[in-house]
């Protein structure tokens, strides 16, 4: 590790429950932010959430200002940056998907501004993380960012989501289960520094979600709190990581490989899902009950079901190590050649 001491920075404020949306003004009052805000939303979060974020703050004497973004790239990224330098709010609030808030958490980032997460959707760990993942930049995976100073969701916003983002959710919250595995093998193998208590922390969040996932059911508020909270201790686990290792292991490579190959492609969570039991047969761990909890949830558990070719599933995993060969799991260990992708892909029944 390059820094002389472990650094970790942790959300202030988490708040959760149906109408929370309502609360945003007295969190900003809090933490000191009062004066003016920008708010980084896409144009359907806007409507959903990011009005009502204005018109709050507004209320309260506060100056908003609102940037919609579409696709997150490097470009947008820029432009988010060029509005706070001219505007200077005291806060950044990002409504939206993972997408947006990434884009919003990256932005106040390199300007040294506090940011606020008012996640619209539950479709992966991003929503209370430190990292961000922005196309455009010169890597295909997450870079550090900062963890956001308050995170507000609001459930009455998140049920209006597709259901899919919660199957998404699900699938990175699970894929936690062989993040940890390859860290481990790291720590072993490569003396990488290795947290036991974040560790811990990730791998609870995918065994809560896997003992649960016969509540993750539209309308079910159970199931959709047990995913909430994952996904947040998630975040936090990151933040006490200093990194994304506790959350990301050869399932993410895996998913960030077929995003290089295949484009439109599944979604991030999805992805991860499969991953994570091609990843769990190869730590000759129990990927049955991965994938048969996926099914239950009613993931993807197949190419097919992903939209992508067995081909692409097979050349990914072969280059899934290539993208990060300095994050050790148990894919750079095997290195497996295609044959043996193929092999393995037909195993686990997500090639036929
Ligand atoms: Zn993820």
């Amino acid at each position: 590790m390059s820094s002389p001491y472990h650094y970790m920075q942790l959300p202030r404020e988490v708040i959760v429950r149906n109408g929370t949306l309502a609360r945003v003004t007295e969190v900003v009052q809090r933490l000191g932010l009062s004066g003016s805000a920008l708010i980084v939303a896409g144009q359907k979060s806007c409507e959903i959430a990011g009005k009502q974020v204005r018109d709050l703050l507004q209320q309260a004497g506060m100056n908003v200002d609102t940037l919609l973004v579409k696709t997150v790239t490097n470009k947008e990224i820029l432009t988010v940056e060029e509005r706070i330098k001219e505007w200077k709010p005291r806060v950044l609030i990002g409504v939206g998907g993972g997408t947006k808030i990434d884009a919003a958490k990256l932005s106040a980032s390199r300007q040294n501004l506090p940011f606020i997460s008012v996640p619209t959707t539950l479709s992966h760990d991003g929503i209370a993380s430190p990292l961000a993942s922005v196309k455009g930049l010169d890597k295909p995976y997450s870079v550090m960012a900062q963890a956001p100073l308050a995170i507000i969701v609001d459930t009455d916003v998140i049920v209006q989501a597709p259901w899919r983002s919660v199957i998404s959710g699900c699938g990175d919250a699970i894929a936690k289960f062989t993040a940890v595995k390859d860290w481990k093998l790291a720590h072993a193998e490569k003396d990488e520094y290795y947290g036991e208590y974040a560790a811990s922390l990730a791998l609870m969040s995918a065994k809560l979600v896997m003992k649960n996932a016969k509540l993750i059911q539209p309308g079910n508020d159970e199931g959709l709190r047990v995913l909430l909270e994952a996904l947040i201790s998630c975040g936090v686990a990151m933040s006490i990581a200093g990194s994304s290792r506790p959350c990301s292991g050869s399932e993410h490579l895996f998913s960030h490989a077929l995003d290089m190959i295949k484009c439109p492609h599944a979604m991030h969570g999805e992805q991860c899902g499969v991953g994570s039991v091609l990843a769990a047969y190869l730590h000759r761990a129990d990927w049955k009950r991965i994938r048969d909890t996926l099914k239950q949830i009613g993931a993807p558990t197949t190419a097919r079901e992903l939209n992508v070719k067995d081909a692409d599933v097979v050349k990914a995993l072969e280059m899934a190590a290539t993208i990060r060969p300095e994050r050790y799991t148990i894919l750079h260990k095997l290195n497996l050649d295609r044959e043996a992708c193929e092999k393995v892909a037909k195993i686990t029944g997500i090639i036929s």
